[in-house]
């Protein structure tokens, strides 16, 4: 059976102890390959673009099951109105086009006398029926005790004061660690409580799960079709407990669940949109309604009846107070970005808690230090902690060599003022990790933070933010009190970012700086396509060779740049004014004129838009006390890095060994972890190592999703 997360094992080794009780021998039963980067390029090489991601991931599984030797697998053939129930059936005629012979069998998981027939045969009903009631038991006694700790952890996160945050969406990306790159453990390491709505039990037994006092005539009928199968299966008590009495889940309010459930048909007034749909606007309101502080949305790319609900759950979230968002998995999505984002959401339910007033207000004696390493340029910013003035700024172009931009940014600004000793500070960017793993800083926050901070310390008042660099763009939304409440990021394409103005500027032999007089120049804008920056090109040469003045063209990409903004960034959400713009394309006069057109709204530019997500940092360390650090800066240390890609499991992650003067600082881009035991070694004593990268991992121990 195709991994799913956890459940593997655990469904491997309950079919193992329920066949041997049996008697049965003669079948082997093995555990599909963990999830890999190669897995998913595998599943995806394979299938046509728009098919859903996880249909890509199981095929890639099943390709490597085939590799080791396996010839039959296991795949769901029941999943409501989703086309999952259909996955065996494509993956079939896949693996007959790729000369692949494997045998796919649809279970139904109450069908056991079609299948497990199939699979096993030869074994009367009695002891089939008890192997499946063994599972089923095992299956529901492992998710209990699942949910009970989700619960002891909750009442934990309560008492601690920790943000809270729900998970719900497709249940295999809910699932899956593969599927949505970690993403769970990512947000329980940035520090918040997490729940998962969709344990397996809640998709195998959704209707016992779901049902209260007075169920639907259609949940009455589909609960006695499971009383059915349960009978058939001799699992009296289960009947008993699940089917006539009203099972509930020990980590949730059922009283707020069944209120949540009816108050979802105000906003899909239907029984089902297919998948989990429907019961991804419940869990939005649930979680609401139990004092959540953020709800994390997942599809997988394109999944319909999540995409179809996303835009009911932004209005759910609007209506009910809570942060939402929504994240879309394909098979190109980063890991940074993922990281990025989890961090800034946790981040941002510190600040609804902590209330934008008191948490601006806030001083501290001394000098702090906020160090911007975007995928660009390098920019510091150093506070003044009592007067919260800036005291001195240095930006720089990374030019390719981010480590040699922190050394020149950090050397002018503390040559500058040496009677300023740094007390603390907080490193920001894509390159956070990095900067405060070379600086030995105390303290690394994602730039959307940063950014938000930074622009509330310029205007208070701030309702919307634009920000948009080199490769990244953000949208940051925040409430009348002036407190961040939504964040929208670019995931996939760098067309909404400065990257594509760069090298648009190159095509009309212009400096990145003199596109915003160019298009205010313009009499009007030519139409561009701004969906995707390849197609952006194309589209700008073929208009080019029409006749149009370059100044049109420059302006249409100023306006092609803020729609794609609006439309992919900023998802449904309309701007609140005031807005501000910052980050450096916010130099670019002609992306301003164009937000103003479209918004109907004044855009203020940001004083200095290149420096506020190291006014951020800065200010984000002042308020959390992070001292001390810096220590790995002197003038004259040298770092630099040695790269080299481990092959000690296909997930073939890109490995850059950071090392300061000769010791090993850090190693950045490996998904387990395994080469941080090279911490604190001797960058040439490692790198002679000929079996560097090349011991493999423990099987068990794989896996896309790990960090
Ligand atoms: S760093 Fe870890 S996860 Fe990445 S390829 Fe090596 S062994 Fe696999």
């Amino acid at each position: 059976m195709p991994r799913i997360g956890r459940y593997s094992p655990l469904i491997k080794r309950s079919f193992e102890e329920a066949l041997a009780e049996e008697g049965i021998d003669g079948l082997r039963l093995e555990l599909a390959p963990p999830i890999t980067r190669r897995t998913v390029d595998r599943g995806a090489g394979c299938m046509d673009e728009n098919i859903c991601l996880p249909a890509k991931i199981t095929l890639g599984n099943i390709l490597d099951m085939h590799d080791e030797g396996i010839d039959t697998v296991l795949e769901w053939d029941q999943c409501g109105d989703c086309r999952q129930k259909a996955y065996w059936i494509m993956h079939s005629s896949t693996l007959r086009q790729l000369d692949v012979e494997m045998k796919i069998h649809p279970v139904q998981p109450m069908n056991v006398t079609g299948w497990l027939d199939e699979v096993l045969g030869g074994f009367s009903g009695a002891p089939r029926r008890r192997v499946v009631r063994s599972v089923l038991r095992k299956l529901w006694a492992s998710d209990l005790a699942f949910m009970e700790a989700q619960a002891r952890k909750l009442e934990q996160a309560d008492a601690d004061g920790r943000p809270k945050v729900g998970v719900c969406g497709e249940i295999y990306t809910v699932l899956e660690p593969a599927a949505n790159l970690g993403l769970v453990k990512k947000l329980e390491d940035a520090g918040a409580y997490v729940h998962n709505a969709l344990p397996l039990v809640q998709f195998l037994f959704n209707q016992l799960l779901d049902a209260g006092a007075g169920p639907s005539a259609r949940e009455a009928a589909k609960k006695a079709k499971w009383a059915a199968g349960f009978s058939y299966l001799g699992m009296w008590p289960e009947v008993r407990d699940w089917c006539v009495g009203r099972m509930q889940r020990p980590d949730v309010d059922a009283e707020l669940y069944h209120r949540a459930k009816r108050e979802a048909d105000h906003y899909l007034p239907k029984e089902r949109v297919g998948g989990h749909g429907k019961e991804s606007i419940t869990w939005t309101i649930y979680y609401a309604l139990a004092g959540f502080d953020a709800v994390v949305h997942l599809m997988p790319f394109p999944c319909m009846p999540e995409a179809t609900v996303s835009v009911l759950i932004d209005e759910v979230a609007s209506d009910y107070g809570i942060s939402v968002n929504h994240f879309v998995f394909d098979q190109q999505f980063g890991e940074q970005n993922v990281i990025t984002r989890a961090e800034a959401l946790v981040n941002m339910a510190r600040f609804r808690r902590q209330g934008a007033g008191s948490f601006l207000r806030t001083t501290r004696p001394g000098s702090w230090l906020g160090l911007d390493v975007g995928s660009t340029s390098t920019k510091a910013v150093l506070l003044d902690g009592e007067t919260l003035e800036i005291v001195d700024e240095q930006y720089e172009l990374n030019q390719r060599d981010p480590m040699n931009a922190i050394r020149t940014v950090l050397t002018e600004v503390t040559g500058r003022n040496p009677d300023r000793p740094i007390v603390g500070g907080a490193t920001t960017g894509s390159g956070r990790r990095l900067a405060q793993a070379l600086l030995d800083a105390p303290l690394a926050i994602d730039e959307i933070s940063c950014q938000a901070v930074g622009c509330m310390l310029c205007n208070p008042d701030v309702r919307s933010i634009i920000e948009i660099g080199g490769q990244d763009s953000k949208f940051i939304s925040l409430d009348a009190n002036g407190v961040p409440d939504w964040f929208g990021m670019n995931s996939i394409c760098s067309a909404g970012t400065g990257s594509f103005l760069t090298s648009a500027a190159r095509e009309f032999g212009l400096a990145v700086e003199e596109l915003g007089s160019c298009a205010r120049s313009a009499p009007c804008a030519v139409n561009i396509t701004g969906r995707c920056g390849v197609f952006a090109e194309s589209d700008i040469v073929s208009k080019q060779q029409a006749g149009y003045p370059a100044s049109g063209i420059v302006k249409g990409m100023s306006s092609a740049l803020a729609q794609n903004f609006l439309s992919n960034v900023c998802r449904s959400r309309k701007l609140q004014a005031p807005i501000m713009f910052t980050g450096a394309v916010a130099l670019n006069e002609g992306v301003a004129d164009s937000f103003e057109e479209i918004t109907g709204h004044d855009v203020r530019i940001h004083d200095d838009p290149r420096t506020s997500g190291a006014l951020g940092a800065a200010f984000l360390a002042l308020s959390r006390d992070a001292r001390g650090g810096f220590t790995g800066f002197q003038p004259g240390t040298e770092f630099a890095s040695h790269t080299f890609q481990c092959s000690g499991c296909s997930n073939d992650c890109e490995v850059s060994l950071i090392h300061r003067d000769g010791r090993i600082v850090c190693a950045l881009g490996s998904r387990c972890g395994i080469h941080d035991a090279h911490h604190g070694k001797d960058i040439a004593t490692v790198t002679a190592d000929p079996e560097l990268g090349q011991r493999r991992r423990r099987r068990s121990e794989a896996g896309a999703g790990q960090s």
